[in-house]
Formats: structure tokens, C-alpha cells, sequence
């Protein structure tokens, strides 16, 4: 496995591997890897040839008072983590080599961006799209494989790649979970024994969600009451807890095919995101 630092030598390695027509997989991360990325590089290996894993802490999606500086960071142990998992190559740039300064240029997706995590982070979306962007022109990807625990950046990168007529495939991959339900985030570091606790409500108020529509509640006024009330059941601050279509990402009032449960959570000083993708209303499926 090599590990790559700099822009023009991952361009020419992404050249090289076309050059040879081998695929490329790719799967971007902020490091601080847990077994959810690595489902994704296992993912990548299975439909491309050559692997390519990027960890970057992206500045450009943080807001003011987020927490860019505190963000962990171990690439000694992620880089023996991407080893084992099989990535061939890790792009590790510094901030100057992405950013360098004078920096003037940024992708944005409207409408889709401004609701669930877009609402109380209005520049996310945008470092996000930027960043992915920059990304895919470094390392040159065929197909790119994102999370479904960040469900609306999926569906942003998406639309960003349809809109923007970029010739990679987005690839999603299910939720990775902690025995418990937690699901795994590298945040999930920033808790206390007594938070990790208390952060279990983010899962069980989707499986009591889950459980309500299997006895015929279908209103989401219904469900998300219920929802608040668990969550609120332990000290918590609810950023939103929403049913929305997975497409559009606007709010519905009855659940249907095609539903979104997502909420964001503050437990303690550590904001936990989580969601439920309804396929069909009488079937709950996980992306594939
Ligand atoms: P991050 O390092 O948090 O920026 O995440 C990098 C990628 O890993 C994104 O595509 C995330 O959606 C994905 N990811 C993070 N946590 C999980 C998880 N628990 N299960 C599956 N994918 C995840």
C-alpha cells in the first residue's frame, strides 16, 4: 500500500491505473477510521480494481464553533486499518495542498442542502460538495462509495455527480452499527461512558419508529412525537428529528414508500446524527 501526499502524484498515479485499464474504487474519509469505513473499502474491493482511500479533515465543511480542531486524528492506525482492508493507495494531504492560498473556488447543490443538517449547518453542504469535488478530480475515480448513515450527503454527491454530468458512479453502503445499535461515528469517541449511554435513544427512537408503522401509525406528527419524547427521556439536545422523502428531503405528513427518518442529536457537547431509509412501507429494506 502506498501512501500519496501531494495532488500531482495521485493524478499520475490515478493515470497510471487507467493507463493499465484497471478500475478505480474510491472511498473519502476524515480518518479516525471504525469498521463503517471499513465496510466501505470491502465494498470498493468488490466492484473495482485498485483502491484508493483518502483521509482529509476538510475545513471547508466545518462551521465556526465545530469541532475542526478536536476532530481525532490517528493516521498510524488508520493506515494499518486500510492496509488490512486492502486499499492499494492512501491520499493523505496536508490543508495547504488542497487549499492553497489565495482559494477562491466552491460547488454547491441548492435545495436539497437546506434541510435536516443543512438548517443548523448552512455551509456543510457546500465544503462538502467542494471538497468531493476536488477529490474526484485527484484521484480520478470510476466508482466512489459514500455512507448511508449521512444519508443527505449521499444524496447531494449524487445529485451533484448527475448535475454536473461527472462520469463516476456513487455507490451506497448500509449503516454500520456498534452491538448495541449505536451507530459508528468517529465522534463517538467525544462521549462519556455515561453519554455512549444516553446516545442509544438516537437508534431506539428509529426502531420505535420502525415498530409503530408495523402497527399501522403511518402519521409523521404521530411518530415524531413519540420519537421526541424517547430521545427527551435522557439529558439530549434535539437538533431535528424529521420524516421527510428520500429524494427531495421535504418533510411528509404520512409515511409512504421511499421515507427518510433522520434525526441529529446533541448528547452532551457531541452532536450524533442517524437515520432510517424506508424502501417500502411494508418492507424495511437497507441499501444494497
Ligand atoms: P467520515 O469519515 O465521517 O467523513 O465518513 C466517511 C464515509 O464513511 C462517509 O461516506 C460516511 O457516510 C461513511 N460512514 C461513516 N460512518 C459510517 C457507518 N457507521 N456506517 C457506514 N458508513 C459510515
Amino acid at each position: 500500500m502506498e501512501i500519496i501526499h501531494t495532488v500531482s502524484n495521485m493524478q499520475k498515479k490515478a493515470d497510471e491505473i487507467r493507463r493499465n485499464n484497471k478500475t478505480i474504487g474510491f472511498v473519502p474519509t476524515m480518518g479516525y477510521l471504525h469498521k463503517g469505513h471499513l465496510s466501505l473499502i470491502e465494498k470498493a474491493k468488490k466492484i473495482a480494481d485498485f483502491i484508493v482511500v483518502s483521509i482529509f479533515v476538510n475545513p471547508t465543511q466545518f462551521g465556526p464553533n465545530e469541532d475542526l480542531d478536536k476532530y481525532p486524528r490517528n493516521f498510524e492506525r488508520d493506515e494499518k486499518l486500510c492496509r488490512d482492508a486492502g486499499a492499494d493507495v492512501i491520499f493523505y494531504p496536508k490543508t495547504e495542498e488542497i487549499y492553497p492560498e489565495p482559494y477562491f473556488t466552491f460547488v454547491e447543490v441548492t435545495e436539497i442542502t437546506g434541510s435536516l443538517c443543512g438548517l443548523s449547518r448552512p455551509e456543510h453542504f457546500k465544503g462538502v460538495t467542494t471538497i468531493v469535488n476536488k477529490l474526484f478530480n485527484i484521484v480520478k475515480p470510476h466508482k466512489a462509495v459514500f455512507g448511508q448513515k449521512d444519508f443527505q450527503q449521499f444524496q447531494v454527491i449524487q445529485k451533484m455527480t448527475q448535475d454536473l454530468n461527472m462520469d463516476i458512479e456513487i455507490i451506497g453502503a448500509p449503516i454500520v452499527r456498534e452491538h448495541d445499535g449505536l451507530a459508528m461515528s468517529s465522534r463517538n469517541k467525544y462521549l462519556s461512558e455515561t453519554e455512549r449511554q444516553n446516545a442509544l435513544v438516537l437508534n431506539k427512537s428509529l426502531t420505535l419508529a420502525k415498530d409503530l408503522l408495523k402497527i399501522g401509525k403511518t402519521e409523521s406528527n404521530f411518530i415524531k412525537e413519540k420519537m421526541t419524547k424517547l430521545i427527551t427521556s435522557v439529558p439530549s439536545q434535539i437538533d431535528y428529528v424529521e420524516i421527510v422523502n428520500a429524494k427531495s428531503l421535504k418533510p411528509v405528513d404520512i409515511v409512504s414508500d421511499n421515507t427518510l427518518f433522520a434525526l441529529a442529536v446533541k448528547i452532551g457537547n457531541t452532536r450524533l446524527i442517524d437515520n432510517l431509509y424506508i424502501k417500502q412501507i411494508d418492507e424495511e429494506k437497507t441499501w444494497q
